[in-house]
């Protein structure tokens, strides 16, 4: 089944809301097997509305509005809907009993606009709204479906899961969409595509990649009967792309660096400890909101100053002196004395410019050190970021993590 999205609101359009509905609304449908061709945002506008409306309908077998269904002037999809699905609205008893009701318990006078609430579709049905006064409607003429739903969250995702769903699943039967996400780390975008290019041409399962900050996701999905098929379909394609990727991919789904970093020195029986001067504890903190990381993590320094870094975890102040803070060696000195420190498997030394300050022509905004150490060495790198403040610490914390996942399963038996 082929499906359009349509947003109605002049706000939307303005930036003033996020369409957070239409994401909700895509990821059910998707789960459902539906597949949404176009999304659109029109304003509330008649004229607009009809011509994007007899498109959507005119192109897809499903046409889903959200907002405008409102009592108020700008609240124009009801009336807009009916005409471009070719059918007209009638006034129902029950709901304008209800609408009087909803006022009356409430000692409110009822606008008379409030009544347009009451008009349903002839060729269809009101949808039940228990959070709002506006109920949502379904259309269906000459092979057609359409639905509108109200704007507000609290009224729309109810009605999506109570109204929406089943209406579907009764269409699709047990079709869904499956995806399987590949979290990719220390390869870039281009290179993963180079992989694998011909399994992205590809109709089912598709493959598709997207960048991340700091890493790559690939997503396989596949359409198919029933979830088992789908999950068939998608199972070969993984395992050949982790071959070709060759130990990047870190982890699936929804499981970001830090978690698979961390279920993986649990396996090893491993432990680390980081000593962090521009990202200011920003790893530490990564690692810690992960269930379980008391397991491997010892502890960490925030070894903001030269002071700091000296006392804490005893880089040589001379170090300092000679080479400055931003430097491979005291990046170094900092992740071997941070180890020593906790008698932790590894140590993470990260020093760098975060900017938007203090960069020079010789040390640059978003030069950073990173590097990890054992019992048998060190490793360190040296980088140079793009992006704001936020953007540097958050990718200096990203690629220590990398770093540490590499070390971990390249030298893991060294220890
Ligand atoms: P409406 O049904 O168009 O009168 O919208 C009522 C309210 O619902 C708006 O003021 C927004 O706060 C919210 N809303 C409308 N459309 C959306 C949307 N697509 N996503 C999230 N919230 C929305
Ligand atoms: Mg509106």
């Amino acid at each position: 089944m082929r499906a359009e999205i349509v947003s109605v609101g002049t706000e939307l359009l303005l930036g003033q809301i996020v369409d957070t509905n239409a994401a909700h609304l895509a990821q059910v449908l998707s789960d459902l097997g539906v597949s949404v061709y176009r999304r659109v945002t029109v304003g509330d506008n008649h004229g607009r509305l009809l011509t994007a409306l007899k498109s959507a309908i005119d192109e897809n077998d499903l046409v889903l509005t959200i907002g405008g269904l409102g009592p108020t002037m700008d609240d124009i999809t009801r009336n807009v809907l009916a005409e471009a699905m070719g059918d007209t609205l009638r006034h129902d008893e029950g709901i304008a009993l209800r609408l009087t009701e909803f006022f009356r318990t409430r000692r409110i006078e009822m606008p008379r606009s409030v009544l347009s609430q009451a008009m349903v579709p002839t060729k269809g049905r009101a949808l039940s709204n228990p959070n709002g006064t506006a109920p949502g409607l379904f259309f269906e003429n000459a092979g057609k479906m359409a639905i509108a739903l109200p704007g507000p969250p609290s009224e729309f995702i109810p009605m999506v899961a109570n109204e929406v769903t089943p209406i579907l699943r009764a269409k699709t039967g047990s079709r869904t969409l499956r995806s399987r996400v590949m979290r990719i780390c220390g390869m870039g975008e281009s290179m993963v595509e180079e992989r694998v290019r011909d399994l992205m041409e590809s109709e089912n399962p598709t493959v598709a990649p997207y960048a991340k900050t700091g890493e790559v996701h690939l997503r396989v999905s596949s359409l198919a009967d029933d979830a088992e098929t789908a999950d068939r379909a998608i199972a070969p394609v993984v395992a050949e792309i982790e071959l070709r990727l060759e130990g990047h991919v870190y982890a699936f789904d929804d499981e970001p660096i830090e978690s698979a970093v961390v279920r993986l020195l649990a396996a090893n029986g491993q432990t680390v400890a980081t000593a962090e001067s521009c990202t200011g504890g920003l790893l530490a903190s990564r690692i810690t909101e992960v269930p379980g990381s008391s397991a491997v993590f010892l502890g960490g320094a925030v070894t903001y100053s030269n002071e700091a870094k000296t006392d804490l975890v005893g880089v040589p102040a001379v170090l300092i002196d000679r080479l400055g803070a931003v430097s491979p060696e005291v990046a170094e000195q900092m992740a071997e004395g941070v180890r020593r420190r906790f008698g932790s498997t590894f140590g993470i030394g990260i020093t760098g410019v975060a900017g938007p300050d203090g960069g020079t022509s010789e040390k640059p905004v978003g030069l950073v050190y990173i590097a990890v150490a054992n019992t048998c060495g060190s490793k360190v790198e040296k980088t140079q970021f793009l992006g704001n403040r936020k953007d540097v610490r958050y990718r200096s914390a990203q690629l220590a993590l990398v770093m540490l996942r590499d070390f971990c399963i390249t030298r893991g038996s060294d220890t």
